[in-house]
């Protein structure tokens, strides 16, 4: 079954951040009301599609469509799934820049889900989240987020941690708790695609655990309501759920990037991937940028025999498998990102990075000895 439905509506960024991972984010194409149609038309013919499907507006930055343009490919989108009695919601990961009372109005009559980019206070957030000629972004953020705090639409942030941010945890928890996000997601910096190096790569695991520990503690004390953090959730769900569930897989914390269209990710002209949705366009000459067909011309059906998608589902399986067998998260992680382990090892048929070091080992470890302690 498709679990998201991810969207490029545009490859362009309006902002420059340093350690970006696309390519492609000063091409200004934007996907046509024919190529949103052809997506719309394979998905339903796919029998892939339950009660309800969630669309993610993504990466370049959604919000340089112009409003009107977006809210007919909303519209289009939305009477094709209710034809079929599937109901959609929308979500927008945005940098915020560019929101206005008209986005704002959108976002209200479609209920969109809005998700922020932002890397926590000025200090931290202006470092490396820039205009294209190299200035901070952090006051155009806050003034977007002033307009949806105004308005009632509530938002999620999500904050790259870079090895600047490590030393100022309680800044950034207090940051987002008095800023009202309902829910933070941390992405340790990663190595990806156009951003060959991390910041963290030369960071001692003790500071990263004492930087999690911090912001662990902080979240306990503050009753873990008001704002909830995403990955000590996860994990937290991952080592309570019933111990009858022997494999982490069945559940849905981690696993749908290593099922194929779990997530269908497609960009501007209908190319389609799956897997982890970073990896649509990248370069791979051995995996054809990581595209699997085009919605235009080509079914589920089609896509499912591709050789390349076929010999990358067989690689994540083998990694997955090597996860298994050789490491002590698996039961609460599942076998991982593919797009890091392909980025990090260069091979999909492998196991541990830094990204497993640092956004699931260590945060998972914090949960467990909180667990631990309580039950002592
Ligand atoms: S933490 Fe990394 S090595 Fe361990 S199971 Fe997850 S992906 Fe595999």
């Amino acid at each position: 079954m498709i679990d998201l439905l991810v969207i490029q509506p545009t490859p362009f960024c309006n902002i420059n951040c340093s350690y970006c991972y696309l390519s492609d984010r000063s091409n200004p194409d934007r996907i046509t009301l024919s190529v949103l149609d052809s997506i719309i038309q394979q998905v339903l013919n796919s029998n892939l599609c339950g009660d309800t499907i969630t669309i993610v507006w993504h990466a370049g930055e959604p919000l340089v469509i112009p409003v009107d343009y977006f809210a007919l490919l909303l519209e289009r989108a939305n009477q094709a799934f209710h034809n079929k009695k599937i109901s959609v919601t929308h979500s927008i990961q945005t940098n915020g820049v560019l929101i206005t009372q008209d986005w704002c109005d959108l976002i209200i009559k479609y209920n969109i889900n809005i998700g922020i980019s932002i890397d926590g206070p000025m200090n931290l957030h202006d470092v490396n989240r820039k205009t294209r000629s190299g200035k901070g972004t952090f006051n155009s953020v806050m003034a977007g987020i002033k307009l949806l705090r105004a308005n009632n639409i509530r938002y999620h942030g999500i904050a790259v941690i870079s090895k600047h941010s490590l030393l100022f945890a309680k800044e950034l928890f207090d940051f987002f708790y008095e800023n009202n996000f309902y829910q933070l997601g941390l992405n340790i910096e990663e190595i990806e695609g156009h951003n060959v190096k991390s910041s963290m790569e030369d960071t001692s695991y003790e500071a990263i655990y004492s930087f999690y520990k911090e912001l662990f503690d902080l979240y306990v004390n503050s009753g873990m309501k008001k704002m909830r953090i995403r990955e000590f959730d996860n994990y937290l769900q991952a080592i309570l759920r019933n111990p009858e569930i022997l494999d982490i897989n069945v559940l849905d914390i981690q696993s749908h990037q290593i099922r194929p269209f779990a997530i269908t990710s497609v960009n501007y002209k209908g190319d389609v991937s799956t897997f982890s949705p970073e990896l649509i366009g990248q370069n791979s000459s051995e995996y054809n940028n990581f595209i699997f067909g085009n919605f235009s011309t080509d079914t589920f059906d089609v896509l499912r025999k591709n050789r390349l998608l076929k010999k990358m589902t067989a690689e994540i399986k083998s990694g997955i498998k090597k996860c298994k067998k050789e490491c002590e998260f698996y039961s609460i992680c599942g076998g991982g990102a593919p797009a890091n382990k392909f980025y990090e090892n260069e091979t999909f048929n492998s196991t541990e990075t830094l990204y497993c070091k640092y956004n699931i080992q260590i945060p998972a470890s914090i949960v467990l000895k909180y667990l631990e302690e309580k039950i002592q």
